[in-house]
């Protein structure tokens, strides 16, 4: 996705034109010299181009103490990630000496940049002052309000001719790589409540991917600049207009098949009634089915228990969690969505991973220490080799299966986790050979 970046000095309406793009009051803006301390990020999605736009903070030349000089130079490590620079200066202000300093910078950086005459409501002060403007040495500009929102559209336009067309359809594509992430649980948990909670979320944005059906299935999220689809949600999303609950909805079989599209699933429990069988088994046939696993603790807001008690208690009531994060949150107080989605990020990016050959064959070098048991029997354990991903596949190299049992594995799956990667919330595949 094309990254375009504001750049400018401070109060030319930086932030500004960032929340005119964003469509949201997201950055903080006021008339006074560096209140944005930091980059903001948000995606613009224009006339079916999507990209994620950043604002900087205002860049001093003379910037004498510490603070001012990291703030500069975390605005220029985000130009550096520019496709595209937008560089804001004030139309009735003129050139100041802090203009010719960005322009500079950018002019070494070498980056697209489109010049952005700011405050231009009255267009005679611009025009006196353009001249001066455009010895800056950018000649593509154009002059705007960002507060009256004049000429918005037009340097909209001008984005999409730098970076391209990038249609609802390639989005898509796109996202078929980010994570698809399933919520589940037992009637009236609050999954419903939790995913409209996550939509009502200001830091994010929701297209609806339309399914076969007239309903969205699929929801393309967009969490603080990420992607995740979340599939199956059409019963979500209608419950949440009409409280609709229908015995179907719930069946196995429908988990089931929620489960089998995804990759990362949240198991959503009441905190009020802790974790049932019914949840244990859900919690079971998504790892038997190679899915990441968050479980997500909701209603929270009801328990006194402290987190930490309360995750003791999860993994003591079932031990075969213990790879796998405990999230808490209230979908009515909006409460954890963030935390949910760090969990999520950690969960998936251990389903996705690969680690390296020489870490396993260290692993397969030390078992006669770490774990004589296994090694000094009948059993011989020649190589451990990762051969997949979605999740993390691994073929145990033995002299003879018949060894190999439910313990052994389990044994073979601890010691990857404490010696070579945790790949906490992901589960693993170990799968015994014989050498030929
Ligand atoms: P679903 O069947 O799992 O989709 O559950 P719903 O989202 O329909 O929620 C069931 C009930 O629990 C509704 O009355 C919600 O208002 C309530 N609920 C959901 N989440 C929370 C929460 O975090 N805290 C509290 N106190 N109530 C919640």
């Amino acid at each position: 996705m094309a990254v375009v970046v504001i750049a400018g000095r401070t109060n030319v309406g930086k932030s500004t034109l960032f929340n005119r793009l964003i469509g949201k009051r997201k950055a903080i803006t006021e008339d006074a010299e560096g209140v944005t301390r930091d980059s903001l990020k948000g995606l613009v999605d224009y006339d079916g181009t999507v990209f994620e736009l950043y604002d900087t903070c205002g860049v001093f030349s003379d910037a004498e103490d510490e603070m001012l000089s990291s703030m500069r130079n975390r605005a220029f490590k985000t130009y550096e990630k520019a496709d595209l620079i937008l560089f804001v200066v004030d139309g009735r202000a003129g050139i100041t000496a802090e203009d010719e300093y960005v322009a500079e910078k950018l002019r070494k950086l070498g980056k697209k940049v489109i010049l952005v005459i700011n405050k231009s409501e009255n267009p005679k002060v611009v025009e006196a002052n353009l001249g001066e403007f455009l010895k800056l040495g950018f000649t593509d500009y154009v002059i705007i309000s960002a507060q009256h929102g004049i000429n918005v559209d037009v340097l909209l336009d001008k984005i999409v001719q730098y970076i391209g067309k990038q249609p609802f359809e390639e989005k898509i594509q796109q996202n078929l790589e980010c994570p698809k992430i399933a919520i589940v649980g037992k009637p009236n948990v609050g999954k419903s409540s939790l995913f409209n909670a996550i939509l009502k979320d200001d830091r994010a944005t929701v297209t609806s991917i339309p399914g076969t059906t007239r309903d969205p299935v699929d929801e393309l999220v967009n969490f603080e600049g990420k992607s995740y689809v979340f599939i199956d949600t059409a019963g979500l999303r209608r419950k949440s207009r009409i409280e609709y609950k229908s015995l179907e909805h719930y069946s196995v079989a429908r988990t089931i098949d929620v489960i089998e599209g995804a990759d990362v699933v949240l198991l959503v429990i009441d905190a009020t009634e802790g974790v049932t069988r019914q949840d244990k088994r859900i919690a079971g046939l998504a790892i038997r089915r190679g899915k990441a696993l968050v479980i997500v603790i909701n209603k929270c807001d009801l328990v006194k228990v402290s987190q930490e008690e309360y995750r003791n208690w999860v993994y003591a009531e079932a031990p075969f969690l213990d790879s796998y994060d405990v999230v808490f949150t209230s979908a009515v107080k909006y409460y954890g969505i963030k935390e949910l989605f760090k969990a999520i990020d950690e969960a998936y990016s251990s389903y996705c991973r690969t680690v390296s050959k020489a870490a396993l064959n260290k692993l397969v070098s030390q078992l006669p220490i770490l774990s004589p048991n296994l090694v000094f029997g009948e059993l011989k354990i020649f190589s451990i080799e990762q051969v997949g991903t979605k999740p993390p596949k691994f073929t145990v190299v033995v002299n003879k299966k018949e060894h190999v049992n439910q313990q052994v594995s389990k044994t073979i799956e601890n010691l990857i986790r404490d010696r070579v990667d945790e790949f906490r919330g992901s589960p693993l595949i170990l799968t015994f050979k014989e050498r030929r």
